[in-house]
Formats: C-alpha cells, structure tokens, sequence
C-alpha cells in the first residue's frame, strides 16, 4: 500500500495490491478489524479473522471494496489487470486444494458474494456452484458418486449465473421446475431424479438461448468475470439503494467481492446447512440459538422454502458436530467480544464456518446482551451503553396484548394460527397481500398487515410501511425475520397453517377464509395470529432496561425532560424517567370539545370585556388543567407556554364556512342560523393571512390580546398556590414564544409579572417562577444577549428555528418538495442530492445549529447563569442531542416515549465527549 498523505490532508490511500487470500489478510491489515472492514467489507473481515484463528473456513480470496468504486469511476469497467491479480491469487487456492477451476478430472468450485462495509442482509448478489458446465458436472458426479448432487448443484447454478449475470427472470426457471414437477407427479424438488435434473439444465440452457440470445457460457473464467462484475453492479441494483437509505449508509462505499471454494451441505445425509446466534436474537438469552437443514444449500435456510430443524436438535442427531460447532461460536463470540450471527455447512460430517458477523437482535436482546456481556466482564459499562441504539429503545416502549383480552379472544374462536414469534410487539392491521399495495394503503393513512407466503429483498418497500408481517414459510432466520427484527416490527414467520394464495388475495386457515382488508391482530412475541382487532396495552420494562437507564443517567450531563400536555402523558413520562416538563403546549388544552365553544366566544368578541367575560369562563379550566400537570409532575420544573397558534386554528376553516353559507342560502334559509355564520365567516375571513406561521401568533398574540396571556399566568400561579397548600412544590417555567425582537419579550414581562405578583400577593404565598423564551426566530438568535436581559431561560423551539432559518414552510415542505431534495434532483445526467436528512427530523448542525451557537455564546454573554434547553423534535433526535450536548445545554425535552431514548443518547454524547477529548 502506498500512503499520499499531505500536508493538512487525511491521509489518502492507493491499493496497490487489490485481491488478499483470506490466510494472508489479517496478517497484511495487522489484525486492523476496522481497516479490514473498510477493505474487505465485513464478510471478508470476518473471513480472514476466522482463518487467522485457526477456525475451519473453505479457503478463498477477497477483492478489494474499492476495486468496486473504481468500476464506478471507470464508468462502470472493471479495473485494469485486477483479474490477472485474481487469477494468481486463485492458483494459490487451486494449489493449496489440489483442485482446479474448470478441471475436467477434479474441478474446483466456487462461491462468489458481495461483502460491503456495512452488512446489507440479501440487498446484493451471491453466485453459487461457479465452475460447472457440462465437462465438469461429470467429474463432480465421479468425484462423490453422486450425479443427483452434481445435476442438481448445475441446475442451481446456470439459475442464479442466469438470473444474476445474464438478468434473466427467476420466474422462468421456476416455472420448469413447477412444469417438471407435476410431470413426475412430485411435490418437492428433493423428489427429482438425476434424470429429470438433466433435462431440467436442458432446458434451462435451452432458456438462455432464447432469452440472452447466447450459449451458456462453458468457460469458466468467462463465468468468474461475468460474476464478479455482476457482484459490482449489484451494489447499485434497487433493492440495495432502498436499503442503504433506509440505514443511512453511504452511497460511495462500495462491495468487496469474495471468491471462495465451495463446501456442500446438500452433499448426503451426513451434510447440512446452517445458521446459528451465540445468543438468542430475541431475548437475549445464553444459548445456541438457529436452525439447520440437513442435505441441503445455504440458500434454503435463508430463502424460507423449507422449514429448517432447530440447532438443539442437532447435539442429537449430529453430536460430534454440535459439540465443535458450540466451542467454536464461543470461541468467535469472545473475539469478536459480541453476539454473533453465523453461516456454516458440514459436508460429510466436517464443519465448516462460512460467515461470522454481528448478528442483529431485537431492542430487547440489545439491552439485555448489552448488560449481561457488562455483567460478564466481557466488556465495561461505557461500552454496553454505547452498545444499544438509542432509537431502539422504542421497540421496547412497543404495546402489547392482554392475555385476558387474547383468552376471550381465543374462546370466541378468533385464534386464527400460530406460526413462529419471528419479531415481538403486537399490530393490528387489514390484510394485504402484495407489497406494491402496502406501500400505497400506508401513504394514504391505513393500517396493513402483509401477508405473504415468504419474503424477498425486493419486498422491502411494503414491509417498512406495515404494521406487520405474516409469512407462511420460512423460520427464524428467513428473510422477513431478519428484517422485521432489525426494524422492530412485529412479525410471525412460518404459519405453515395459513395457506396463502397470493393470486387470488385470500388465506385458507381452518376451515376459514381471509380476505384482502380483512383485520387480523399478531403478537409477534408469541407468534399468534387472532381474527379482528384485540386492544393493545403498554409496556413493562425488563431489569436489563431499568439497569442500562439508571447506568445512563450516572454519567450523562444533559437532563432530560419531557413535552406534555396532559397530565396522563406528564406522568408516563416521568415512569420513563422526566425530570421536568420542557414544554407544555397550552393551545391543547383550548381544542377539547367541551372548551372549543368558550374560546369560540372569546375569539369572536368584538371588545375586550367582552373577551375577558369569556376568558373569565376559561380560567378556573386552565387552573385544574395546571393543577394535573403540577401534580404529576411533584415538584419537578414544568415549563409552560402561553398560546402559540395563530387564532383561526380554532374556528372552522374558511372554505367549509363559506360552502355551508353558500348552502344555507341556496336552501332558502334566514335568521339566526345563517347569521350565526356569516358572522364566523366574517371572523375568519378578518383572521385570514397569507403566511399564518409568520403571523399574528405566538408572543404577538399575547402583546394584541393581553388578556388572554393574563388569564393563563393568573391560572398558573393559582394552580401552583393551591399546591403548595397541600404540600407539593411547583416551579413554574412562563415561557413566552417566538420573540424576535427584545422589547416583545420585555413589554409582556413586565405586563405579566405583574399579575404574577399581585396573585402572590394576594394569596400570600411565595412561588419560586421564571420567566423566559422560546428561540424560534433567527433575529432573537442574533439579538440573544439583549434578550437574555429579560430571559431566565432560553429553550430552542427548533422546530420553528429550522422552518425561518432554512425558509421551509414546516406544514408544507415535507409534502412537497423536501422528499425531492432528498432523493435527489436531475442534474449533469445524474440525481444530486440537495441535502441528505431531512432538518426537521434531524437538526442542521451547520445552518440551524450555527443560529443556536450564537444564541448560547450571546446569551451567557449576557446573562452567565442562563438555562438552556431544547423542546423542539430534535429534542428527541439522537445525533442533534449529542449536539445540543457539544453546545453545552441543560436539558433536552422531548415526547414521552422518547425520554428513555434520549437518556441513553445524552449518556452516549456524554462517552463521545471523553473519547473526543482523549
Ligand atoms: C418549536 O417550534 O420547535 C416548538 C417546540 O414549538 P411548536 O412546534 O409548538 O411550534
Ligand atoms: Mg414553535
């Protein structure tokens, strides 16, 4: 390798040799786990480690990921003189083996699989059997004396070489087998002869001449080339760039391409095929967890076509092995220092290890290994909080049944089934069959539940919008298992008894027909599948979630509080462990029915004692609706903000009232009906603006009406006196919103402060209160430190900081054309991205952050023992808390099912900060 680093520069690297024998590499990359990963990708990584520690790996080599980038640049052609590298390095393998490629006598064969970085389960191409054709299918016959393997391992391959290379449809070749199939009057593949397997490859032959308008190609250097650059191309085929999406994985890095000697699971009954976890992918549990097809190819595990034993199955009828196989994922999960997700076959009788990686698990696994690896000293706590994803964490806050509401369930006759309890939580969703159609039914709304007989990668689009999956075959670890587990949706795998027919959209299950839009409900813990909708319920919360919090909040700095509204959701939040109300949005409490007539009056009064008349009906509501959230909240700081929404969000809309007036006309009708309304059209149409968000709301609505902020603080106060009459202290927060000039915030100050005092003084009794802002506006940004004069406090409404800061209009853009910029506008021939995450999901360190920056610098400036806080939908982001961490704020607030996340986040920014500054 030679190194061109710069002056100033990172150092750039140029490979110089591009293909590494899995023996060599861990050796060349000096055991550098995340060079190797960089380099390899993670399948070739974990292949080379493997082979360094001396564990069974059929031999083979890997292709650089950046040869892939270089196809790309190259304008998709592949480097110049890599295969020359590859054949050399291939010779080395056909040495060690005493086998070569294409040998007529003894024929080497291979394996070629895509490998990135990142793992991408299924989203790019494997090739299998590389080598036969028709010379070599009879050594391999000879070789094992066997021809049904040989035809059969031929037949597979010209289908993927086919499929794969040639882009013919996999369709095609099913359909002769299904054609062979009824022929022999046969219903598995396994009961074709090695007669019927030569005529199927026949035909299949016959296939690709008519289809690619080529023979099928013999050469079978012709055949490596046409994979490995297949295995390239595959990195930009849809499916991988939906995932990559999905995951937030770069574009630009590339696969490495592994070429390896193929071993046979499907060799004879003494061969088998398999994937195990080191630990139960589930619940975490200690124990060899997976599955294992005997006489059979890897392919069939994971493709679900047939249902696999489980591995404790194996210690009976393989011992020998399963011994081996235990000592050796052990051995891998200490190296590797966590669970383990592992592809092996045995060919007669010898365990061989093909893959090791990360194995993916669900919330509850996460936390769990990530505690009991901490509890094993495997690794420390810093580590097992870094471990869990702070957004997973959800998964756990996920609903369930009752078992009282699915035994009633159950004695009314709606268990459908039960298949495999694939992914936990519990959905209720209309059945759809077809994953075109999931995508379609969520966006408008509905909630599906896909039904399939099994999954592929090229599902992915309906399986993310669903609220669950349901698959006929398949185990634990097919396709829709691994990926609903990874994305925390509930999913029930393998209920072989719901025969789904998919052409005519309905599911057979006990004498019972299913069809499209019909509402089933699935426990993916349990793997049950009920009829109808059964209620859900929340969650409780494992030792291991408690212990991975309480372990959070020993070294996080940012508190965490919550937005709240309600007193039912300030108290679920503080389960989760609040430690305050960051904002608590007072319009809500205005839209409940029962109140939407009082503030009717109050907003269509012409005058003010009109206004306060009504306002006069309103206050001893806003008082019992304060009086719950104190409560609640039990002396912990509750942050409150005076009404923020422009005033016609609580009359009818403009364009109902004049459509009901326009009928009332037409209807002849007169008198107190028709006026009522016209005088509400009339309102309205006074209250209309063009740019409601920028206009008469938040604070400015406070200063044109006082009386109403009036009323609120006087509820405030009364509320939080008659508390700590029964004992219970309160910190009011006021928060004035959307100030962008110092004297909005100074006028309404000094005009509520006043209230406050009187009400004290009235009720003799002292309340320790604040005052202060919201920052939503870029000028109150810029102008902090004059702000601050009459601020306590400052809490980052970033939500509106981001709609001013960038000029998107927050109700608007993400329907319309923020979904483009993110996918990429047409330029130079090419989809550019205009930017990469959506700013209102994820704070724009850069833009909104920079305002935010200067906000704290002016601020302290000004005021030193400033609160700083964020209530915005960041407040609930991962990465934008480990920002407002870097800006040194005080808490972060967001909804109460985000607390628990953003506990372990702001622990996380805690353990990012040490490591930076180390
Ligand atoms: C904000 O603007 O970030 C905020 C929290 O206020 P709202 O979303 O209610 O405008
Ligand atoms: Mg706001």
């Amino acid at each position: 390798m030679i190194s061109t680093k710069g002056s100033g520069q990172p150092a750039q690297t140029v490979d110089v040799a591009r293909v590494f024998l899995f023996s060599e590499a861990a050796a060349v990359f000096a055991g550098d786990y995340s060079i190797m990963r960089e380099k390899l990708g993670g399948k070739g990584a974990g292949l080379a480690e493997m082979t360094a520690a001396g564990v069974t790996v059929p031999p083979g080599l890997t292709v650089l990921t950046s040869c892939c980038r270089q196809y790309y640049e190259n304008g998709q052609k592949v480097p110049e003189g890599l295969f020359d590298e590859i054949w050399a390095k291939l010779a080395q393998v056909e040495k060690a083996l005493g086998r070569k490629l294409g040998d007529s006598e003894k024929p080497l064969l291979l394996s070629v699989r895509s490998g990135a970085k990142f793992s991408m389960p299924g989203m790019m191409d494997t090739i299998l059997n590389l080598g036969l054709n028709d010379e070599t299918v009879e050594a391999l016959t000879k070789l094992t004396g066997n021809a049904r393997f040989a035809w059969d391992s031929y037949r597979r391959f010209i289908q993927m070489f086919s499929n794969v290379v040639l882009e013919i449809s996999k369709d095609k070749f099913e359909d002769l087998i299904e054609d062979m199939k009824d022929e022999r009057r046969v219903s598995l593949d396994t009961d074709l002869t090695s007669e019927d397997l030569q005529i199927l490859v026949k035909q299949f032959k016959d296939t690709v001449r008519s289809k690619a308008k080529i023979e099928f190609p013999q050469d079978t250097r012709e055949q490596l080339t046409g994979a490995v650059e297949a295995v390239f191309r595959s990195w930009n085929n849809g499916r991988a760039i939906y995932y990559r999406n999905l995951n937030k994985i770069d574009h630009n890095l590339g696969t490495a391409v592994n070429i390896q000697a193929m071993v046979f699971g499907n060799m004879d009954n003494r061969s088998a095929t398999g994937v195990c976890f080191t630990r139960n992918p589930s619940d975490g549990k200690k124990e060899l967890y997976g599955e294992y097809l005997v006489n059979a190819q890897g392919e069939d595990v994971v493709a679900g076509t047939r249902t696999p034993k489980k591995i404790s199955e194996m210690s009976r009828e393989m011992p020998g092995v399963y011994n081996e196989l235990l000592e050796t994922t052990t051995r891998l999960e200490s190296h590797y220092r966590d669970m383990q997700d592992i592809e092996f076959t045995i060919e007669r009788g010898k365990l061989y290890l093909l893959q090791t990686r990360t194995g993916k698990r669900t919330a509850a696994a996460a936390v769990k290994l990530a505690i009991d690896l901490a509890n094993e000293q495997i690794i420390d706590r810093s580590e097992a909080l870094a471990r869990v994803e702070p957004t997973q964490l959800n998964q756990l806050l996920l609903p369930s049944f009752a078992l009282e509401d699915k035994q009633t369930a159950k004695s009314e006759g709606r268990l459908l089934a039960a298949g495999l309890n694939a992914s936990p939580g519990a959905a209720i969703g209309e059945i759809v069959f077809n994953p075109d159609e999931s995508e379609k039914l969520a966006s408008q709304g509905k909630k599906v539940m896909l039904v399939r007989v099994e999954t592929c990668p090229d599902d992915i689009h309906g399986i993310v919008p669903a609220q669950g999956v349901v698959t006929s075959r398949g185990g634990m670890t097919s396709h829709a298992a691994v990926v609903a587990r990874g994305m925390g949706k509930p999913c029930v795998a393998g209920c072989e008894a719901f025969r789904v027919d998919l052409e005519n959209e309905i599911v057979s299950v006990n004498n019972q027909t299913l069809r499209k839009g019909d509402i089933i409900s699935i426990d993916g813990s349990t793997g049950e599948i009920f009829k109808g909708a059964i209620p859900t319920h929340e969650p409780k919360f494992s030792n291991e979630f408690k212990t991975l919090l309480e372990w959070a909040d020993e070294i996080r700095v940012l508190g965490v509080r919550t937005n709240a509204d309600t007193p039912d959701d300030a108290e679920r939040a503080r389960e989760f462990g609040a430690e305050g109300i960051g904002l608590c949005r007072t319009e809500h409490m205005f839209m409940s029915p029962d109140r939407l007539a009082v503030v009717h009056e109050m907003i269509m009064a012409t005058a003010t004692p009109e206004r306060e008349q009504a306002l006069e009906k309103l206050l001893p509501m806003q008082r019992e609706d304060f009086k719950g959230i104190f409560r609640a909240m039990q002396g912990l700081p509750v942050t409150i903000r005076l009404l923020d929404p422009p005033l016609h969000e609580f009359l009818p809309r403009y364009e109902d009232l004049i459509e009901q007036v326009a009928t009332l006309k037409a209807r002849g009708a007169k008198g107190a009906e028709l006026r009522d309304k016209e005088i509400l059209l009339q309102k309205v149409r006074e209250l209309k603006e063009a740019n409601p968000m920028m206009g008469l709301r938040g604070c400015r609505l406070g200063l044109l009406y006082p009386e109403i902020s009036r009323m609120q603080v006087q509820a405030i106060f009364e509320a939080a006196i008659a508390l700590k009459r029964e004992g219970i202290e309160v910190l009011p927060e006021i928060m004035i919103p959307l100030v962008g000039h110092v004297n909005e915030l100074k006028i309404a100050r000094t005009q509520l402060e006043a209230v406050a005092k009187e009400i004290m003084q009235r009720e003799k009794v002292e309340i320790a209160y604040q005052f202060g802002t919201m920052i939503e506006v870029p000028r109150a940004c810029v102008t902090a430190n004059e702000i601050a004069e009459y601020a306590e406090f400052f809490s980052f409404g970033t939500n509106d900081l981001t709609q001013m800061t960038f000029g998107f209009s927050r109700d608007d853009a993400e329907g319309k054309f923020l979904q483009r910029y993110l996918e990429g506008i047409e330029a130079e021939g090419d989809k550019q991205k205009v930017i990469t995450q959506n700013p209102f999901e994820v704070l724009d360190q850069p833009g909104v952050g920079k305002m935010m920056k200067i906000a704290v610098e002016y601020g302290l400036q000004a005021r030193p023992n400033l609160k700083l806080g964020i209530c915005g939908e960041h407040g609930g982001e991962p990465s934008s808390i480990g920002f407002a961490h870097q800006l040194g704020l005080s808490y972060v607030s967001c909804s109460p099912y985000r607390v628990p996340l953003a506990r372990l986040a702001a622990a996380q920014a805690t353990l990012s900060a040490v490591e930076r500054d180390k």
